[in-house]
C-alpha cells in the first residue's frame, strides 16, 4: 500500500475515533444520546475492523481501549481500587463458540470439558459500585471510565433497595459490591420525552448534582457481582450470589447455572419471549465462568473480562404481547389500527406501540388483542407488527372488529374506491374530515405549526397537545391568540419561555399564499400543489373565494391539479367548521399575495398549452421556461387558453378545438422567439 494510501486510511479512522468520543460524551456523560444504538455500534465495528486490517493503526482514545467516558466535573472523582470494564458482545451460536473456545485454549483445558456459567439477565441501566466497611456503605462510585469513577454516594443513598448496612455478620471487612442502577419500565412512560431510553433516564436521574433531584424517581438497583474484596468466603459467582441475598440485597430471579453451548442458546430463546413479562429493560444475557477461580486465572482484556460476555438480544426485532389495538385517526381521517405492546427493547430504543397499517392488514393476518407477537423496529421506521403466533393465542381471544363510525367523532367512515387501480382503499376514513372531529383537528394544528407550514420555533407536537388537553388551543386561530399568562405558569415554562413563544408567534402572522394553502393540510394539497393553487389564484380573496363554487372551474385549467384536489378542495370549503377556522385566521394574519412578475419583457400572463412531442427539450422543461417568463400552463383547450404550442405528431382533436375557438397555434421555435424577442 503506498504511503498516501496508508495516511488517507489514518485520517479516515482518526476521524471515526473523535466522532464515537463525541457520542460518548452525549450518551455517557450528558444521559442524552446524538445518535441511536445501531449507528454509533457501526462505526464503532468499523473502527474494530480498521484496527484489524491496519496494524499501524493505534489511539489511546479506541474504542477497543476505552470504557464509558471521563467523569463529570460536577462530582468528586475517585479512583476504583479494581476497574469497573465493559462486556463483548456476543449475538449467535458462532460468538459463543469462539468465546468458549478461547477460555479453553486460555486455560490449556481438555476439549470436552464442559464449562458452567453463571448466566443472569443484562439489566439496561447503569452500574454502580458500592463501598462497605464493616458492613456498612461508606462509599458509591459511577463507572465513570471505568479507571476513575464520580463519587455519587448521597444519590445512590436515596435508593431503597441499596442497604446502609448489610444484614448478617460474614461479609468481608471490606467490599466493593457491583450491580446495576435502573428504571421500571412505567416509571420511564413519565420521563419518556426527557430521555431517549431507561438507560438514559437511569444515568441522568442518577448523576443529579442535587441527590434531591435523584430522590424524586424511583431507582432500583440489582445486586451481582463484586470489585475489590478482603477475604471472601465463596468459590463460585453462583454462590455469591446467594450471599448478595443474605445480606439484604435484590437479586434477579432470573439468574440461572448452564453449561453447554445449546442450552445457553435454549435459555436465551425462552428468556427472550418472557421479556415482555419483565417490567424493567433487558437488553440481553451476561455469561461469567461460575468458578471464581477460574475467573481470576482468565483476567481482564484491554476493556472487559476473558470470562464473561454478553449475549444480545436482536437489535431490529423482538418478540410481545399485544394489551389493546387503539385506533388513530389522522390529519386526513385516516384511521390507523396501533398495537400498544408490553414494551420491550428493542436495539437500544424501548418500543410500547406498534403500527397495525390498517384494517386489511388485521384482518389478513387475524391479529388480536392479547396476542403473542413479532414486532420489527428497522432504521426510521415505525415500528410495526410482523407476525402473530397463533401457538401463544389463548382460548378466548376475539377477533378484531375494526369500528366503522370514527372513534373520535362517531362520523361514518369510509373505504373509498380508487378509479385507477379499481379497488377499494386499505384504509378506512373519518367522512368528517373538518375540525368538528376532535382528533383530526389536533392533527391538523400540529400540521399548520409543522416546519413546512407557519414553522413556529418552540410549538412542537408535544406542545400543542398539551395546549389542547388545557383548552388553550381547539382551532388553529387559537395560536394567535395565546394565554401567555396562563402559559407562563404552567409545569416547565416561565416568562421568558412564554415571551419567547410569543415572538416566535408574532413573527409568523404574516405568510406567503402558498404556505398558507399548504398549512391549512387540505387532502391532497401538498406544498407543490399549494404552490401551483397560489401562483394561479395569486391573491388571497381568490382563494377564500372559491367556497363560491363556480370559481372551482379556473382551478381545473392548472396543470397538475386534477379531479382529485378539486374534490377535496370542494369538500374543505362545504364543511362549514373549515369555513369558520378560515374566517378566523382572515382576520388574524398578513397572507402575502403570490409575487407579481414584472411584466415587461415576459410572457405576461399569457396561458400556453402543448400537444406533441418537443424536438431538444423536455415538456417538463419547457413548463418551466414559460413559468420563469411569467405565463402560465394550462390543461385544457377552452376559451382561456392563448397559444398552443404544437410539436411532432400533436393529438389533432386538439388542434382543431384551438383553431375552433380561434386560439392562436404556434411552434416550438415560434414560442422560443416569443420568449427571445419579448416583444408579446
Ligand atoms: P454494555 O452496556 O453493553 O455492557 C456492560 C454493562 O452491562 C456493564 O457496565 C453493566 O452496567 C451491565 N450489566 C447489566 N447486567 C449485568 C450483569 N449481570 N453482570 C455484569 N454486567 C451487567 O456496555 P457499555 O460499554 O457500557 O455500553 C455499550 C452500549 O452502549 C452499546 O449497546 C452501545 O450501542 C451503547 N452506546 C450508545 C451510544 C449512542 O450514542 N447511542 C454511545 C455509547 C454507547
Amino acid at each position: 500500500m503506498k504511503k498516501k494510501d496508508n495516511l488517507k486510511v489514518k485520517e479516515d479512522y482518526l476521524q471515526k475515533i473523535k466522532l464515537i468520543n463525541k457520542y460518548n460524551k452525549y450518551y455517557y456523560s450528558e444521559s442524552k444520546p446524538l445518535v441511536d444504538d445501531s449507528t454509533y455500534d457501526k462505526i464503532k465495528h468499523e473502527i474494530l475492523n480498521l484496527e484489524k486490517k491496519y496494524s499501524f493503526l493505534k489511539s489511546n482514545e479506541s474504542p477497543s481501549l476505552n470504557v464509558g467516558f471521563k467523569p463529570s466535573k460536577n462530582f468528586k472523582k475517585v479512583s476504583h481500587k479494581i476497574p469497573m470494564l465493559s462486556l463483548g458482545n456476543a449475538f449467535d451460536e458462532n460468538d459463543l463458540t469462539i468465546f468458549e473456545k478461547k477460555i479453553v485454549n486460555f486455560l490449556s483445558l481438555k476439549k470436552n470439558q464442559k464449562i458452567e456459567y453463571s448466566v443472569e439477565p443484562k439489566i439496561d441501566g447503569i452500574s454502580a459500585s458500592l463501598i462497605y466497611r464493616d458492613g456498612i456503605f461508606v462509599r458509591g462510585l459511577s463507572r465513570g471510565d471505568g479507571v476513575q469513577g464520580e463519587d455519587i454516594t448521597e444519590n445512590l443513598k436515596t435508593i431503597k433497595d441499596i442497604p446502609i448496612k448489610l444484614n448478617g455478620n460474614d461479609f468481608p471487612s471490606e467490599i466493593d459490591i457491583r450491580g446495576e442502577v435502573f428504571i421500571d419500565n412505567f416509571e420511564f412512560e413519565n420521563l419518556k420525552d426527557k430521555f431517549a431510553n431507561p438507560r438514559n433516564a437511569a444515568s441522568g436521574s442518577l448523576r443529579q448534582k442535587d441527590p434531591n433531584q435523584t430522590k424524586k424517581i424511583p431507582l432500583n438497583f440489582i445486586a451481582y457481582t463484586f470489585g475489590y474484596s478482603k477475604k471472601l468466603d465463596v468459590t463460585t459467582q453462583s454462590d455469591f450470589l446467594k450471599k448478595l441475598k443474605l445480606w439484604g440485597f435484590k437479586t434477579n430471579k432470573l439468574n440461572k447455572i448452564i453449561s453447554g453451548i445449546d442450552n445457553l442458546i435454549k435459555n436465551h430463546k425462552k428468556i427472550e419471549t418472557q421479556r415482555k413479562e419483565i417490567n424493567f429493560d433487558l437488553d440481553g444475557l451476561v455469561y461469567k465462568v461460575n468458578d471464581l477461580n477460574l475467573q481470576k486465572r482468565l483476567g481482564f482484556a484491554a476493556n472487559a473480562p476473558r470470562w464473561a460476555i454478553a449475549h444480545k438480544f436482536s437489535a431490529n426485532n423482538s418478540i410481545s404481547e399485544i394489551i389493546k389495538i387503539e385506533i388513530q385517526v389522522g390529519r386526513t381521517g385516516a384511521m390507523t389500527p396501533v398495537a400498544k405492546i408490553k414494551p420491550v427493547n428493542i436495539g437500544g430504543v424501548l418500543v410500547s406501540n406498534a403500527t397495525l397499517h390498517n384494517e386489511d392488514e388485521i384482518e389478513r393476518k387475524d391479529i388480536r388483542e392479547g396476542d403473542t407477537v413479532t414486532v420489527e423496529r428497522a432504521g426510521d421506521v415505525i415500528p410495526h407488527v410482523i407476525s402473530v403466533d397463533k401457538k401463544k393465542r389463548g382460548k378466548d381471544t376475539k377477533k378484531f372488529i375494526f369500528p366503522k363510525t370514527c372513534p373520535s367523532c362517531g362520523s361514518s367512515t369510509v373505504k373509498e374506491f380508487n378509479k385507477i387501480t379499481k379497488k377499494y382503499d386499505a384504509v378506512r376514513r373519518c367522512k368528517n374530515e373538518g375540525f368538528d372531529c376532535e382528533k383530526i383537528a389536533i392533527e391538523k394544528i400540529k400540521h399548520f405549526v409543522s416546519k413546512e407550514a407557519f414553522n413556529i420555533d418552540g410549538l412542537g407536537k408535544k406542545i400543542v397537545e398539551t395546549f389542547w388537553k388545557l383548552k388553550l388551543i381547539k382551532t388553529p386561530s387559537d395560536i394567535f391568540n395565546l394565554d401567555y399568562k396562563k402559559i407562563s405558569n404552567l409545569d416547565g415554562w416561565g416568562k421568558l419561555s412564554a415571551a419567547n413563544l410569543k415572538y416566535s408567534i408574532e413573527i409568523k402572522k404574516k405568510i406567503p399564499l402558498d404556505k398558507f394553502i399548504y398549512s391549512l393540510g387540505i387532502r391532497h394539497i401538498g406544498q407543490e400543489n399549494a404552490k401551483l393553487i397560489s401562483k394561479n389564484l395569486k391573491n388571497p380573496n381568490n382563494f377564500f373565494n372559491l367556497s363560491n363554487k363556480s370559481n372551482f372551474d379556473d382551478l381545473l385549467n392548472i396543470d397538475g391539479i386534477g379531479d382529485t384536489q378539486i374534490k377535496s378542495l370542494k369538500n374543505f370549503f362545504s364543511n362549514k367548521s373549515s369555513l369558520t377556522v378560515l374566517d378566523q385566521l382572515k382576520r388574524k394574519l398578513e397572507i402575502i399575495p403570490e409575487k407579481q412578475k414584472s411584466s415587461s419583457g415576459s410572457l405576461n400572463d399569457l396561458t400556453f398549452m402543448f400537444t406533441g412531442k418537443l424536438e431538444g427539450i423536455s415538456r417538463a422543461e419547457a413548463k418551466s421556461l414559460i413559468e420563469n417568463n411569467s405565463g402560465k400552463i394550462i390543461s385544457n383547450v377552452s376559451n382561456k387558453l392563448d397559444f398552443l404550442v404544437i410539436g411532432e405528431k400533436p393529438t389533432s382533436r386538439k388542434v382543431s378545438e384551438a383553431k375552433h375557438l380561434k386560439i392562436k397555434v404556434i411552434t416550438q421555435s415560434e414560442l422560443i422567439d416569443m420568449i427571445n424577442s419579448k416583444s408579446v
